[in-house]
């Protein structure tokens, strides 16, 4: 399934960027490219914040029959659309090739032979037209997402934030002194709250993934209903742990047996409110800890109705703003990498740096500010 611009960054997004007729001075232009996991995304850039093509090929429908992403179809997947996304990026942005001044690229992390597939294709790219590699941290794009200018303006953060970036792979909060400048505060030490809604869905018999259709079902639901564990909430630190919620759901179906109609529309609320009110009460009290009065919430589980309203009622009790990307741009897309990477593309384009970056090597795990 590919989307463009206005369908991949939800609501708010700026469409008008689309199939411009703007001329574009010669590699004056950022090319951004995401293969991490399963979404092969371009995205192209005229300055820090606006993007100007902007196209996510996500590969759900390939994936949903196994119920997980399967790494190596993944990989096979992202080479046969990489030429074609980028293609479609650039038509989008009215350029070029001769337009890209520098690219940038994700290196990590993520799955080795996704992440190898944008890697080796933006080198290739860089090579043929001798321009300046740029590697991004994914989880610095994720953070970076809310800057990205959309039809409602741009939502920049007030700098230091604390990051909560929630996804299927990561829930980890952050402690960020200014764009690129990051301490990890705290992670999950089992499962990801995207992993947790994706495995309560499987066992459920909702499919793959899990997060959306959860939260639409959620919607008809009563949230108190089943009172699932908040693990974790009276502990000291930072860290997250769903396990515990997930394994509650499975001994609750164990005991009650298969649900249906109201009844899993009631677990669902209830397994949802327990992972909103997880994340929502330990981030701002990460926040009220470390003096911040301003939150980011990023990643594909900041698409969740109820996280976003629960985070910023709870924020808002304390004095603290939030910044949310439009949900197209929580969920993995290359416009997040071009933001986190434009500062130093463009240094780059200015010094006239040419292709020298060709060591540079995919990582599967590379923890953005964990010290
Ligand atoms: P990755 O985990 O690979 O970084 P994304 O950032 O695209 O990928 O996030 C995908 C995750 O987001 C999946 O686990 C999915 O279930 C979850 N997700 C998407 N929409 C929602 C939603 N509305 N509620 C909860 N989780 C969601
Ligand atoms: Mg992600």
């Amino acid at each position: 399934m590919i989307t463009s611009t206005a369908e991949a960054a939800g609501d708010g997004a700026d469409s008008g960027a689309a199939h411009s007729t703007m001329t574009h001075p010669p590699r004056s232009l950022l090319l951004a490219i995401e293969s991490s996991c399963d979404e092969t995304a371009a995205a192209v850039f005229d300055s820090e914040q606006s993007c100007i093509g902007n196209v996510v090929c996500s590969q759900i429908d390939i994936h949903a029959r196994y119920g997980g992403v399967v790494p190596e179809l993944a990989s096979r997947n992202h080479v046969m659309a990489i030429a074609d996304v980028v293609r479609r990026a650039l038509d989008e942005a009215g350029a070029d090739q001769e337009h890209i001044g520098a690219v940038a690229v994700t290196a990590g992390p993520g799955l080795v032979g996704s992440l190898l597939v944008g890697l080796e294709f933006a080198k290739g790219f860089c090579f043929a037209h001798d321009l300046p590699l740029i590697e991004v941290n994914h989880l610095d794009g994720h953070i970076q997402a809310p800057r990205l200018r959309t039809a409602q303006g741009f939502d920049e953060p007030v700098w230091p934030a604390l990051a909560l970036v929630v996804s299927g792979g990561h829930t980890s909060l952050y402690r960020c002194e200014a764009p690129g400048d990051y301490t990890e505060i705290g992670w999950t030490l089992d499962d990801a709250a995207g992993e947790a809604f994706d495995k309560v869905s499987k066992r459920l018999g909702l499919g793959y993934p899990g997060g959306a259709v959860i939260d639409g079902l959620a919607k008809k639901g009563d949230p108190a209903a089943i009172d699932f564990p908040r693990p974790m909430l009276k502990k000291p630190g930072h860290h997250f742990s769903f396990s515990g919620v997930k394994t509650a759901v499975a001994y609750h179906l164990d005991r009650v047996g298969a649900v249906e109609g109201e009844a899993l529309n009631d677990l669902a609320a209830s397994f949802q409110e327990a992972v909103a009110e997880i994340l929502a009460i330990r981030t701002v009290s990460a926040a009220r800890k470390h003096g911040l009065g301003h939150i980011i919430v990023s990643g594909g589980v900041a698409c969740n109705s109820r996280l976003r309203a629960l985070m910023k009622e709870r924020a808002a009790h304390r004095g603290i703003t939030v910044s949310v990307p439009p949900p197209g741009l929580c969920t993995d897309n290359a416009a997040m990498i071009g933001v986190a990477a434009w500062a130093r593309a463009s240094a780059a384009m200015r010094a006239g740096g040419g292709f020298a970056q060709h060591r540079v090597n995919a990582r599967s795990s590379w923890f953005a500010g964990r010290r």
